[in-house]
């Protein structure tokens, strides 16, 4: 059964995009986890999206199980994989096709790089504003299902607000294809919607096209330290009310956090030192780059005068604005520091997020296990992080973590995922943030795609 599953595979991809036999194990199911050899019948590479159609016409007629595998970033455990089940890799399919100055677009293949894909659109003085610490890893066609988020969804809008044409194929291998570049469409069903965030439980995208941005031709940071949360909120009602529409990131992190992103298990400087409550981290992107610099230095000046501020500096280099956001984006100096750690990434109304990560945090560290718990978000999203470390990881401690976290979300009409999505690790908390009738909609629609639930099954419910 499975050398005829690699021969008719073989057929469609040729031999050398293809693993299996033992060459698999090559593999892993995530960038963190390199050394955990990977669990699989074998893993193809396609090459275009006719061969992902045909592989997937043959996985549906042997109705064999098949896992997608973009960039391998995902923090739920969605390309997490069984011995029975098929590796489609779209690496392969990594070309960037085209950008379009006129119509302010990029179109490409979806195992295309994220930071590539940035880079392309910067060539041109046009900007992809999805920003995030996996951009170096992630590939747009994992980007666009889990509709990721990042430090300017508040000024941009989430991956979605992005995307204008998608080519997908379904799980019986049939091509939908719907890349145009127009803004405007609203004959019938927004199909490519179906695509964005349901963690390719619905089809494998093959081909996205992107709007782009005018490029800014300034970018000034600052990093803040403040006393309390409510003037946290405050300063972000102040710099978004007289930075006229610049302003396109604020960033928070507590205390401890900063000091392990910046401590003796960090190879970052802290600019700022440790005795504050909350750090901010702000950006803003405009168009006069000594005026833009000049404004948010004077409105940092104010808030130290109104108190709403203790302290704050601003990133005067390329260098020091680099410094500043690898702070608050690499946050993989804060998982080594967690022993087997745990994360979160829920959304909660924005006045209430100071106390109730106070709470939690108390919560969190009343457990004998917690050994460390580092908060820090997007909070002008709403969407706040936690990564959490503890001395073993048996189901019944990530079981009390999770109850501590996921407790408050239901009666405060949070979420619990903001922006990573649900994948295997979070499905048992759908329904803290989902009706019983919503769940079934999308099982609904999960079986109008996916008939014989081979593609990405066990995701999201
Ligand atoms: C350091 C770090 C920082 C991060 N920061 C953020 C952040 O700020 N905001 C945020 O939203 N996320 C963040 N993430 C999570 C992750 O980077 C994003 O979810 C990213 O978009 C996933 O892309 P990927 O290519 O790695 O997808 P993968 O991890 O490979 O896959 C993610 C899911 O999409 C499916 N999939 C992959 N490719 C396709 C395809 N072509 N068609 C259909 N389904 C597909 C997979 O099966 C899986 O279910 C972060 C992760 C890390 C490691």
């Amino acid at each position: 059964m499975k050398q005829n599953l690699i021969n008719s595979l073989t057929e469609i991809v040729g031999e050398v995009n293809i693993l299996h036999s033992g060459a698999e194990k090559e593999r892993f199911t995530h960038i963190w986890k390199t050394d955990i050899p990977l669990e699989a019948k074998a893993v193809v590479f396609p090459n275009s999206t006719e061969q992902v159609s045909q592989i997937m016409k043959y996985c549906h007629r042997e109705n064999q199980e098949v896992i997608i595998h973009g960039g391998l970033t995902n923090l739920v455990g969605g390309t997490e994989t069984e011995s029975n089940q098929l590796v489609i890799a779209l690496d392969k399919m990594n070309a960037i096709q085209e950008v379009d100055v006129q119509s302010k677009t990029i179109t490409a293949q979806s195992g295309a790089i994220l930071e590539h894909m940035i880079d392309a659109a910067a060539e041109k003085q046009l900007l992809l504003p999805m920003s995030f610490g996996s951009k170096g890893s992630a590939q747009i066609g994992g980007v666009v299902s889990t509709n990721a988020g990042g430090l300017r969804v508040f000024r941009y809008g989430m991956t979605r607000q992005m995307v204008l044409g998608i080519e997908a194929v379904l799980p019986d291998g049939t091509i939908i294809s719907s890349l145009k570049k127009t803004i405007k469409d609203n004959s019938g069903y927004d199909l490519k919607q179906f695509f964005i965030g349901s963690e390719g439980t619905l089809g494998i995208i093959t081909k996205i096209i992107l709007r782009l941005s005018e490029a800014p031709s300034s970018r000034s940071s600052a990093i803040v330290g403040i006393k309390t949360y409510d003037n946290v909120i405050k300063v972000l009602k102040f710099l978004e009310k007289n930075l006229a529409g610049t302003l396109s990131g604020f960033e928070l992190m507590w205390q401890d956090t900063y000091k392990a992103m910046t401590g003796e298990s960090s190879h970052l400087n802290p600019p700022l030192n440790s005795e504050y409550n909350y750090y901010v981290f702000v950006e803003s992107l405009g168009s006069q780059p000594k005026e833009d610099y000049s404004r948010l230095e004077n409105l940092i000046s104010e808030s130290i005068e109104m108190e709403l501020i203790q302290d704050g500096v601003m990133a005067q280099s390329e260098r020091e604005l680099n410094t500043i956001w690898q702070i608050r984006e690499d946050v993989s100096i804060l998982a080594a520091q967690a022993n087997y750690d745990q994360h979160f990434d829920i959304s909660i109304p924005i006045p209430l997020i100071g106390e109730l990560v106070k709470k939690a945090t108390e919560e969190l560290y009343k457990l004998p296990f917690v050994e460390r718990v580092f908060s820090f978000g997007h909070v002008a999203d709403g969407n706040i992080h936690y990564i959490i470390g503890k001395k073993d990881n048996t189901p019944e401690i990530i079981e009390a973590i999770n109850q501590i976290i996921y407790k408050p979300l239901k009666e405060v009409g949070g979420s619990v995922s903001a922006e990573h999505g649900i994948g295997l690790h979070k499905k048992a908390y759908l329904h803290t943030s989902r009706s019983k009738e919503e769940i079934e909609l999308m099982k609904i629609l999960k079986k109008t795609f996916d008939s014989k639930n081979i593609l990405n099954p066990g995701r999201i419910f």
